[in-house]
């Protein structure tokens, strides 16, 4: 018999995630978290899932009678069901604080560009405009601004700590405040925006944060406002953020994250107020790799000593030696 546990590798991820799984367990790879990829043989067998940005549904947890595990791809795990998952007693792993710091300078860098427009001031150079005469003069600049975190959690902390050396001044929202952390704390949402002219997002996509940052959130900020989003899609309203930068009532948008990736609304791509990047905010080969190698870690620690490394709280009770 082979007593090699079968991984059921979901979604495109990294070689460097197979190689080391090859290691030590069976692999079958599947396009898309669905079941109706699968031969009942394989469902049965399956064990542990190594889950892509694409997530875990109920069904595919469902399909899956002998399933334990579900480490998945990154530190934020909404496209994975952890709430039936725990029902189902499988643990969810995620990949935190590896990814921390390159988040953390993909936030400084949007938050840049969005302010001082350089990448269009690249293309102005590229285009041979510049003979013509200079770039215009920015309407944005970081100096003098009040900056506001909303998700002051690992990597919120991570990119005040960065803003600290620009010498801005840093608020925050969380549900309760931080101990030891020297900056302005905000009990809701409402009060951070009314109290900063620059909202940077990295919280959580949960049922509490879906749509946060909707039409009021962004009046607050003013029309010098931006808005940063380093954390989900799903915790803007897309539409209510796209006519603030028509109408103008904010300033500026630098976005990594949307509503419905791959797909950016047409309004945003037309917007000459916001940066837009593909989802890459972890996204160096650096990173990717100590993301796959926790992701890899955790399935080994589950299957040779009956605990995973990083669960995540819904699921942090679970341990296959119970
Ligand atoms: P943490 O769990 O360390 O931090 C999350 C913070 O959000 C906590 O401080 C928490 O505080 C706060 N929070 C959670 N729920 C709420 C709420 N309902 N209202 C207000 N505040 C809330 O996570 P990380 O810093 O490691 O990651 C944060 C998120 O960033 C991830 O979940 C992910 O979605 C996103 N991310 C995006 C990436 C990208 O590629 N663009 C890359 C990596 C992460 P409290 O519990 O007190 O409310």
């Amino acid at each position: 018999t082979n007593d090699r546990p079968l991984i059921l590798v979901s979604g495109k991820l990294i070689s460097h995630v197979l190689t080391r799984l090859a290691d030590r367990f069976d692999i079958k790879e599947i396009a898309r978290p669905d079941a109706e990829l699968l031969q009942p043989d394989d469902r049965e067998r399956v064990r542990g899932i190594a889950a892509s940005f694409l997530g875990v549904p109920a069904s595919l947890i469902d399909a899956l009678p002998n399933l334990e595990i579900i480490a998945s791809y990154g530190v934020g795990y909404d496209a994975v069901d952890a709430g039936h998952a725990a029902e189902k007693t499988v643990v969810v792993t995620n990949t935190p604080d590896v990814l921390t710091d390159e988040v953390a300078d993909t936030a400084i860098a949007l938050l840049l560009n969005t302010l001082r427009d350089f990448n269009r001031a690249e293309r102005y150079l590229r285009d041979g405009s510049w003979p013509d005469g200079p770039f215009p003069l920015s309407k944005g600049t970081l100096r003098n601004r009040r900056v506001g975190i909303f998700g002051m959690g690992r990597i919120g902390l991570a990119i005040a700590r960065r803003l600290e050396g620009f010498g801005v001044a840093i608020a925050y929202h969380n549900r309760r405040p931080v101990d030891g952390v020297p900056y302005t704390y905000h009990a809701t949402l409402g009060d951070l925006a009314a109290a900063c002219d620059t909202l940077i997002n990295v919280a959580p996509a949960t049922a509490q944060t879906t749509r946060a940052v909707d039409a009021a959130i962004l009046q607050a900020l003013g029309e010098d406002g931006v808005f940063i989003n380093v954390g989900r899609g799903a915790t803007v309203d897309e539409e209510a953020l796209i006519e603030a930068l028509q109408a103008r009532t904010i300033l500026a948008a630098g976005l990594d994250v949307f509503a419905n990736e791959p797909h950016v609304p047409q309004a945003l791509l037309d917007a000459d107020n916001a940066v837009l990047l593909p989802h890459v905010a972890s996204a160096s080969q650096h990173t990717r790799k100590a993301m796959a190698d926790l992701l890899v870690d955790n399935l080994e620690s589950w299957f040779d000593r009956g605990e995973a490394l990083t669960p995540v709280p819904e699921t942090a009770a679970i341990s296959r030696k119970a």
